[in-house]
């Protein structure tokens, strides 16, 4: 594996990184990707640029980017893959963790999920995925 996908930003250049500016394609191209359908875990993504992603199901979940559910998060001012606050009363409900039932690639850009509760509007293109990766340097620099 080599080594030409890390690059010394500084601190100016790490602040513009933050915003929705362009990737580069080798951090938007993966390279392999599983979907774990059978085990019910999640997702796992290699990049091309030697970066390796995962999130599971219920993250996924509440992190799709359709229109509806991205508006429901900002208005409640939640982040992707933050679950919604449940009710009391719900919270004493069985409910089945968000898995996808069917998984179909969109072009070769996306994938689109069927999740068991039915919904499947969202459409998770690579952009969107490397954007909102979860791996710990990722977390970590969000936090800045
Ligand atoms: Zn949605
Ligand atoms: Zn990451």
């Amino acid at each position: 594996m080599s080594h030409e996908g890390i690059r010394i930003v500084s601190a100016e250049e790490a602040q513009q990184d933050m915003a929705e500016e362009k990737l580069p394609l080798a951090a938007v191209t993966p390279l392999k990707i599983r979907v774990m359908k059978t085990e019910g875990t999640g997702v796992e993504i290699d990049w091309k640029d030697g970066h390796k992603s995962a999130w599971n199901f219920a993250w996924l979940r509440n992190a799709c980017p359709c229109a509806t559910c991205h508006e429901e998060r900002d208005k409640a001012g939640r982040k992707p893959g933050v679950a919604k606050p449940k009710a009391q009363a719900l919270l004493m409900m069985y409910e089945a963790p968000p898995r996808p039932v069917e998984v179909t690639p969109v072009g070769k850009y996306a994938v689109k999920f069927k999740w068991n509760d039915g919904h499947e509007a969202g459409i998770y293109s690579w952009e969107y995925l490397r954007r909102v990766c979860g791996c710990d340097t990722c977390v970590a620099k969000e936090k800045v």
